[in-house]
Formats: structure tokens, sequence, C-alpha cells
């Protein structure tokens, strides 16, 4: 069997292209890609489009069958099932044939069937029967069933890297490898979502709210965001009038003083190492778009949506709930009695703090496949045939909601570690005590573009050592 090209699909409009193109195109070092890279090298948000499978539908293949009768062998090769001999029998002695259950594939991604390339030179494809004495596929061989001549084998070739493998059973997992990625998307809530600032302003509008500095009491991080702000204009009132009349003027005008360059603003001193000047640009935005994805990640996975919680329904909005919410009900505790000791085993892993994340949602990406080779680095990416028949490059998706554990790590614990182990000097450490100097040191020292590609080093000193220490907890 074989899958026919998804044509029943629907498009996902609702997701976000540009980040999507940033997943695959920093997966793409993975892969050989020696016939592939141009699709690859230069994809962009423009060069995809999204879509949700509704239907899969598969045809027979290979289309090669043979007889089973020993003493005749002929060989049925077709390019549609239909036509083959429709009642399953042979055409030269009646007998039932059998399909030829075996495919080439090569780590470029052609993938051809096992029937013979040739005919035979006298007799071309009139008569051509299987001889299958040899007790491996690989030395089974079609003859002439006029002359006798071996005319091929069950293998093939590839022209363009002369490397092909096979006949391997059609079940075999070598001749189809899917490509895929899962990413946490959690949607933006507010009706000017489509007004979401570029990467940069919104992460460092994002960094504000992770160090505490945005008022999340009366706004949302998408309403700070999409708001301008008017600190400056509200800072000359103050001068002229002093704070309280400012206050109530700019309340009367009905103008939010708080707002995105208000954070910006605040934020602007956090340079993160890969968003520096020295840096390519691709590399800079890449950055920015990391860091504001998981710090809107962080934020709505572990402190919930901050506005109107009606506003929740029908979303796919995660709903956390603290460790500490359950260890302080005492009907939990009476129900789960070995959870007292959870908060001293969390604390001797130095986890600061956990979330039993609900409705935590993910997207499962497909983006491409590949062939002959388990290793990416010895195969070719592949992308799917076009639903719509496009020029573009189509990305299936799924959504699943999902349930999360998410631990904090306490940051003094890595900074102690970093120290012991001469990363870092005592004149480098932040100040522990100060909870938003600690989070600010993080966002200055983790290069999150160097985790996007596990298969690449890491050349950031701070980045590659507190990633090792991550992994081994
Ligand atoms: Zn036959
Ligand atoms: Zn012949
Ligand atoms: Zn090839």
């Amino acid at each position: 069997m074989q899958t026919n090209p998804w044509r029943r699909v629907e498009e996902l409009d609702d997701v976000d292209r540009e980040r999507v193109a940033n997943i695959i195109q920093s997966r793409i070092g993975r892969y050989r890609n020696r016939t592939t890279a141009d699709e690859w090298d230069s994809l962009s948000a423009d060069d995809i489009d999204l879509y949700r499978p509704l239907k899969v539908e598969g045809q027979l293949y290979p289309l090669v069958f043979y007889c089973e009768n020993k003493d005749c062998r002929k060989v049925h090769t077709a390019t549609e099932p239909g036509y083959l001999p429709s009642d399953g029998q042979c055409r030269a002695c009646g007998e039932s044939i059998t399909q030829l259950p075996f495919v080439n594939v090569c780590p470029c991604g052609r993938l051809e069937d096992p029937g013979p390339d040739t005919g035979c030179g006298a007799h071309g494809f009139d008569d051509i029967r299987l001889n299958k004495r040899a007790s491996e596929p690989a030395m089974w061989r079609y003859e002439c069933g006029e002359c006798g001549d071996t005319i091929d084998v069950l293998s093939s070739s590839c022209g363009v890297c002369n490397d092909m493998k096979g006949p391997l059973p059609t079940a075999s997992s070598r001749i189809f490898y899917s490509e895929k990625a899962v990413e946490v998307d959690i949607p933006y809530l507010s009706d000017e979502a489509d007004d979401i600032p570029n990467d940069k302003a919104w992460a460092h509008v994002l960094m504000a709210a992770h160090l505490g500095i945005a008022d999340l009491e009366s706004d949302t991080l998408e309403s700070l965001a999409t708001t301008e702000g008017k600190l400056d204009k509200y800072q000359k009132w103050v001068d002229k009038l002093g704070e309280e009349q400012a206050k109530e003027m700019f309340d009367d005008m009905d103008q939010n003083i708080h707002g995105r360059e208000t954070l910006v603003a605040d934020t602007k001193h956090i340079t993160p190492p890969d968003t520096t000047e020295d840096v390519d640009e691709g590399t800079r935005a890449l950055a920015y778009s990391n860091i504001a994805h998981q710090l809107f990640t962080f934020q709505r996975s572990t402190k919930g949506y901050e506005g109107d919680l009606e506003a929740l329904e029908d979303t796919r909005h995660p709903i956390p709930k603290s460790l500490n919410q359950f260890l302080n009900d005492p009907e939990f505790r009476e129900r789960h009695p070995q959870s007292g000791r959870y908060r001293p085993q969390l604390t001797e892993s130095h986890i600061r703090q956990a979330w039993i994340v609900d409705q935590f949602p993910l997207l499962n990406i497909l983006y491409g496949y590949t062939r002959a080779d388990s290793q990416s680095n010895n195969a070719d990416l592949r992308s799917f045939p076009h639903p719509r028949e496009r020029a573009t490059t189509p990305i299936f998706a799924d959504r699943t909601p999902s349930e999360a554990i998410i631990f904090e790590i306490d940051r003094t614990a890595i900074i102690n570690w970093l120290q012991a182990n001469g990363v870092i000097s005592a004149d480098e450490r932040p100040d522990t005590s100060d909870e938003a100097a600690l989070k600010e040191w993080f966002l200055n020292n983790i290069a999150t573009t160097e985790l996007d590609n596990p298969f690449s080093p890491i050349e950031d000193d701070v980045t590659r050592w507190v990633y090792r220490l991550l992994i081994r907890l």
C-alpha cells in the first residue's frame, strides 16, 4: 500500500507561519540535502502553506505481481491497479498471482518499484518470468520467457546519487521516516492579536512582565503590547501639574500611560548574547522570536491568563495550578499522604516551584520525509506533494491539547554551580537576593538560538554549561 497525496485537507490560518518557518529553518542543517537544498535553504513564511489533514487514502503499491505456479512465474506489471488482471489470475496459466512486496529507496528520496527496468533485447516486455530459486530476494532474476535470457534483478539504481538500497520488504522502516517537530502553541487572546508588534518589541514587553515591571493587574500582555503607551507625555504633565492631577487628566482622557514603548524603554538594557550588533540579522531575529515565544509560554503556563476568565472559554489556553495549591489543600493532603514529601524532595533537587498544567497546547508539525537512512545527515529532506498543487511547500500540522508539568529551577543554585565550576567568577555573579536581577542575568547570558539545533555544538560558554546542567537533572 502507498498513501495518496493528502488532498482532503483544511487550511490552518491561525498558526504563526513565521515561527513554523523558523523551526523548520533551524532544522535544515541536520539533513544532507544533496538534491533538495534549493527548496529548503531559502524557506520563508511566504513559501509555506499549513494544512490539517482530514482524510488519508491509500492505493495498491507496488504494482508488480507474479504467478504462484512454480512452472509459470509470469510477471504482471501495470502503471495503475486497473491494468492488472481483474480476476487475480495469471494471463498465461490461470493460477493466482501474488504481489512482489519489495521496493528500492535512495537517500535522496527516490523510490522505485522492484519491477524490471528493461525488457529483453529481442522480445521486449512481452513475456517476463521471475526466477526466484535463490533464497535472497536480491538474487532473484527476471528472465525472458521466449529466449530464457536474464533481463534484470529486483534492485534499481538512482541516476542522481548512485546509492539506491534494496530490494527492501515493503514493511521495512527504512522506506519512510517522517520528519516532524512539536511546538507549544498558545494563542493570543485579543481582538487586536494581529497588532502584536514585531518580535523584538514583543520580547521586551514580555521581559518586562517576566521581571515584574509590567503592571498586569489591569492590563493583559496582549493589551500592553498593542497599546503604544504615553509615559513620556505623562511625565511631562506630572512635571507641570503634579502626579495626582496628571493621573486624573489621563484617566479622564481615557489614555493608557502603560504600554509597549514604556516597557521597551524599561528593558532596553537587556541584550541576550545572540541579539548584539555583531550577530547576523537572521540569528538576531530568531533570538527575539525564541525569547518572546519562551517567555510567553512560561508566563501563561505558570500564571495563566491575566484578563477576564470568561475570555478563556473555548480557547486552547493553558490552565496552570501550582503545586502549592495542591499542597495547601487539606483534602488533597489526606488523600495523598506521600505528598508531604514533595516539597522537601523538590527543594533538594533545587526545584523552586512546579505547576500542573491542564490544556497545555501542542502543535505537531510534519514538514517532510526522508528515506533509506535513519541518520538525517545521510539523507535528503523531501517535501510532500502539495494538496492544492501550488508551488509552495505544504506543511501538515495538528493540535493536541496535552497535560504538562512545569518546573522552575532555582536560579541561585545554577549561579552557585556555574561559579563552583569556574564558568563565572565571583565578580560576574548577579545579586542572587534580587529576583529581578537574577532573571535579568539569565536573559543576558543564554543564547537561545544555539539550543535550536541539537546537532551543532553550543559555542556560547554559559549557555553550554547551563544546558549541560539542565539535561542532567
Ligand atoms: Zn502463470
Ligand atoms: Zn527474449
Ligand atoms: Zn538518489
